[in-house]
């Protein structure tokens, strides 16, 4: 089997993925800013690297993962002001009711794209302190200096001795250029400097203490602090989409880098963006698709709704790195795979075996794992394992044999494939469990019925308490018994 590669943007190479301890993997990926629900676009990064985490886990490694929530200090693209400051103000609410209402909505998401949840999901404002004292060290160190009660980071001369724009590939001068344009402030000595403290504004509404002003922290050094403190200064992986390569990602680096002396980050890796229909998906224009549109069907742009599942199946036919356009053609074409491979793994249980095989299940199961281990290309894992549907197609209809021991072996990797590493789930099994136990239910009021006749009370009192205790509640009523669930 070949070695797991990754593709790495800090050196633009793939790389043989080397952990810095064996057998663990250290991994941190850059949560979501909730001051607004996510949309589909964000969903399709987190679920790039829920794929990521499940084929660790699944080739054997001890995988710490974590991912972090941005509750504080990410600012608004002109720098005047903060994300959940400024919603909180425009909503009348606490900051953090803003942020409670959105942690919710991005946990039940992502839970409905079934994405595992990381093992550690620190917040910002759960690390004040940790914040303030590796600005003290930055401070200590020269890299940063204070005006007027807020701290910034000293671009140039962190570029002396080490490059800004390692990662990004930026020419530091690019950079000046970029950022004048936003910057109004003249409090930096440089343009390109970033804030690592903010002196809060009277009206700013998260605000702590600190030894240089009541004020908050800067975005970029959440990512730093949380990252090493539970990852350790040097830690394997670290992800988010390609818009955060530059400057989050890189400022990341420079703060790491000036407060503890060495590089962060053995592996970078970013995922590309989900567009729709050809364009960027952005709120501002209108071109977006929420997630809940996308699963009851209410988005204008699509005919019909589509699962979870099925959506989740579309996004994993894209490698990771690829951009992806969203359309209805597309979910269209991406279901009725999804179809197909559903139909198959139902019926693989039930294939009957021969004494030979005609077709090397080794050598197709060696293929899937060469797959995911070249930078987990999903597109050509799926092609595989359409390969694996038509061969249980052709055993079906008798024009194909296998073995016992083959068969178990396909079904076995077709499974943990599907679901345990691409986390799709099986919706015609629920639905056809929603069946199963509605038949059951009836069956059991026609008994009760015929209990009654019989005059048998004992029996049918107990049938109507043990459903009620199962949670089925029965209602009589002069046209029948009918039921509901109630819980
Ligand atoms: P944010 O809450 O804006 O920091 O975004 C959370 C994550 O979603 C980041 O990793 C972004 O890079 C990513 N993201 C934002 N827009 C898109 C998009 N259209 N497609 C894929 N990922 C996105
Ligand atoms: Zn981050």
């Amino acid at each position: 089997m070949e070695k797991l590669k990754i593709y790495n943007s800090l050196t633009q190479k793939k790389e043989i993925f080397k952990p810095i301890t064996e057998g663990f993997v250290g991994m941190y990926v850059c949560g979501p800013t909730v001051y607004s629900n996510v949309h589909l676009g964000n969903v399709r990064t987190f679920m790039s690297f829920d794929m990521i985490y499940r084929y660790l886990k699944h080739i054997g490694y001890k995988v710490r993962y974590v991912r972090n929530i941005t509750d504080a200090g990410h600012l608004t693209d002109d720098n005047s002001e903060d994300k959940i400051s400024t919603k909180a103000r425009l909503e009348k609410l606490e900051p953090m009711e803003i942020v409670q209402k959105y942690t919710v909505d991005f946990h039940k998401v992502l839970d409905k794209f079934n994405l595992l949840p990381p093992n550690i999901e620190p917040t910002a404002t759960g690390h004040i302190l940790e914040q303030i004292e590796t600005i003290q060290k930055i401070l200590d160190n020269g890299l940063a200096y204070v005006v007027n009660g807020s701290v910034y980071f000293d671009v140039l001369k962190y570029n002396e001795t080490e490059h800004y724009g390692i990662l990004s590939k930026r020419v530091i001068e690019d950079a000046i250029e970029n950022t004048r344009a936003l910057d109004g402030q003249s409090d930096k000595k440089n343009p390109q400097d970033f804030a690592l403290w903010k002196k809060a504004e009277p009206e700013h509404i998260q605000r702590w203490n600190s030894p240089w002003s009541v004020g908050f922290p800067g975005w970029h050094l959440e990512c730093t602090v949380m990252s090493t403190k539970y990852l350790g200064n040097q830690f394997d992986i670290h992800g988010g989409g390609m818009d955060l390569k530059f400057p989050h990602h890189e400022c990341e680096i420079a703060q790491a880098k000036a407060c503890n002396h060495v590089d962060p980050v053995n592996y970078w890796m970013h995922t590309n963006m989900l567009t729709l229909n050809g364009k960027k998906m952005s709120k501002s224009t209108g071109n977006h698709i929420l997630p809940s549109e996308i699963y009851e069907g209410t988005s204008k742009f699509l005919s019909k709704p589509f699962s979870p599942s099925a959506t989740r199946f579309f996004m994993m036919q894209a490698h990771y790195s690829s951009i992806l356009d969203l359309s209805n053609d597309a979910l269209l074409a991406s279901e009725k795979g999804y179809n197909r491979l559903m139909e198959a793994l139902q019926i693989v249980d039930y294939l009957e075996p021969s004494d030979t095989s005609d077709f090397n299940i080794q050598q197709w199961r060696k293929k899937c794992y060469d797959a995911m281990n070249d930078d987990f290309n999903t597109p050509v894992l799926i092609a595989h394992l359409f390969d694996a549907v038509k061969h249980i197609n052709l055993i079906k209809d008798k024009k194909e044999k296998i073995s016992k021991q083959d068969l178990e072996l396909l079904s076995k990797t077709l499974k943990d494939f599907t679901f345990d590493v691409l986390g799709l789930e099986n919706n015609a099994i629920k639905e056809d469990n929603q069946d199963i136990l509605k038949g059951v239910i009836e069956m059991l009021i026609d008994m009760r019925a015929e209990a009654k006749a019989n005059k048998n009370y004992a029996l049918s009192d107990e049938i109507r308490d043990k459903l009620k205790e199962l949670g089925v509640q029965l209602k009589d009523s002069r046209e029948g018994t009918t039921f509901s669930i109630i819980n």
